[in-house]
């Protein structure tokens, strides 16, 4: 089978012409070329307003179909022109993984009176004042939809915190008051309770709460026909209601819904406390490998060998979705820790190359950042030459040769279906080389760097050893295309080349 690959088709400063939609289905052929298995698409419900990247949600059920928040569309399109990308993704063979923001809800249509406790910001379990009164924003009937696919309408029972009292104006974290009422116990402990993360937060203990929230997931999946959920905010939200839901969507739709999630709490002790917690119903962002490759990227001293210590994909590599950078960690925005350019053709490597973990390339490094703080070039040559390789060259076996903290490299020796042998090479210093042992039944095969980086020719010795060079700050990638010669393999590559229609996500 072939290597498996998701692309993260957008970032936090995409314009909001409300095109994406249609863009996104002219290139699906394109990204299918490029061996994109499938998408991760943005939060398609709508948000505050259309200049929100969908996490200010304001109506699960209105996908850019009703007239609210001032526009029929979301900031990426009407739902029609969703529904139109979706089938076209699909046809390429390209599977959709839908965004789920069901942490909090935003841009209520009215104000309701409620006794509210504040409390402290760095400590939600500690009062911040006396219990009163207060107006806030958490009543929702969603007049523009009229009571379409659901009449459920939302107040403050149906909430646990808000974050403005409109009577005084006062900004600040207010719990919500009501029998047996408090903050979620199955959340993370950062500041005392981190129920509350932003707007107003959804009670996910209320009957009623939990009864639309399945009504929608059911509607969401069918409506979209999507094949998978990427799910925000989970050290937010209630691990025990995330762990029914999942097993509700896990016994109803088994393998034909992938979920995997965002649970940002680095320490692989908590992400692995929550993916037993949720029985293992859905996979999670590598989060601490993100970390390392922040740190190899910063620190001269790191020490390569350790590029995997920690990480989700060491442990639990049949649950983890690798990653280098995305929407919430570029500049500007609330988790920024932006991997260093200068590192991150190597980081990608250390996803996109090896045998375990399902990878997520970021559109902001692909395609480009074009705003905000500090826009970016795309990595397009870089990332298609990866991409490339992943699809052609890394399977089967995986051999390690980590043996200085500035020079590793991994061998892959290849399958029956794509029966290459490739040798990464990765240094955090100058210029060195790597010995590589592929075995003596590889004897004599020769290999060429696939980067274009080093034009000597590498053959393994008798015994299937050979040492491959690398430059410094750098990595190659060498590729024994079996018998073929250079000529031949440069062929292919500029085939390959030819072959893409250069993606025009225009942002
Ligand atoms: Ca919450």
């Amino acid at each position: 089978m072939a290597n498996a690959v998701i692309l993260q088709t957008f970032e936090w400063e995409m314009g909001a012409e409300g095109d994406f939609y249609k863009h996104l289905a002219r290139m699906a052929p394109a990204l299918a070329r490029r061996g994109f298995d499938a998408v991760w698409l943005p939060p398609a419900s709508k948000a505050t307003s259309v200049n929100d990247v969908g996490y200010g949600i304001y109506d699960l059920y209105d996908l850019g179909e009703f007239d609210q928040k001032g526009q029929i569309r979301t900031k990426y399109g009407t739902k029609e022109e969703l529904l139109d990308a979706i089938k076209a993704l699909q046809d390429q063979g390209i599977k959709v993984n839908m965004d789920v923001v069901i942490n909090h809800k935003a841009g209520a249509d009215y104000t309701e009176t409620f006794l509210a406790q504040p409390v402290q910001m760095d400590n939600r379990n500690e009062p911040a004042g006396e219990e009163r009164d207060i107006d806030g924003w958490t009543g929702f009937n969603f007049p523009g939809r009229q009571d379409k696919y659901s009449d459920f309408h939302w107040n403050f029972n149906h909430f646990t915190g808000v974050d403005f009292d409109q009577k005084t104006g006062e900004k600040g974290i207010f719990r919500i008051l009501g029998d047996n009422k408090n903050w979620a116990e199955g959340v993370s402990h950062e500041n005392g309770n981190f129920d509350y993360l932003m707007f107003a937060d959804i009670n996910h203990q209320h009957p009623d709460v939990q009864k639309d929230l399945y009504r929608w997931v059911d509607w969401m999946v069918n409506e979209t026909s999507c094949d998978g959920l990427r799910f925000d905010a989970l050290k937010h939200i209630d691990s025990a209601f995330i762990k029914d839901y999942t097993q509700y969507l896990t016994d109803k739709y088994g393998d034909k819904l992938y979920l995997f999630g965002e649970f940002w709490s680095p320490g692989l002790d908590r992400m692995s406390t929550f993916l037993e917690s949720t029985s293992f119903n859905l996979d999670l962002f590598d989060v601490d490998l993100h970390f390392n490759f922040c740190q190899a990227a910063t620190d001269p001293n790191f020490d390569l060998r350790q590029v995997f210590d920690q990480s989700l994909v060491q442990n639990f590599p049949m649950n983890t979705v690798t990653f280098v950078d995305n929407h919430d960690t570029q500049p500007g925005q609330s988790l920024e820790s932006f991997v260093d350019r200068s590192f991150k053709e190597r980081a990608y490597a250390l996803i996109l190359l090896r045998k375990d973990g399902y990878p997520c390339v970021f559109a902001g490094d692909y395609f480009g950042i074009h705003g905000g703080p500090a826009p970016q070039e795309g990595m397009t040559d870089e990332l298609e030459r990866l991409l490339e390789l992943r699809a052609s060259y890394a399977y089967g076996e995986e051999r390690d040769f980590f043996v200085d903290p500035h020079f590793i490299a991994w061998a892959r020796l290849g399958d029956e279906t794509f029966p290459f042998q490739l040798a990464t090479v990765i240094s955090s210093a100058g210029d060195g080389a790597v010995e590589l042992d592929f075995g003596p039944i590889h004897a004599g095969k020769i290999f060429r760097d696939y980067t274009g980086r080093i034009e000597d020719i590498i053959t393994l010795d008798e015994n299937g050893k050979a040492s491959f060079p690398v430059q410094g700050q750098s990595l190659s990638c060498w590729v024994s295309p079996d018998a073929r010669d250079q000529e031949s393999l440069d062929k292919d590559y500029k085939k390959f080349l030819e072959n893409l229609d250069r993606p025009k996500l225009e942002i």
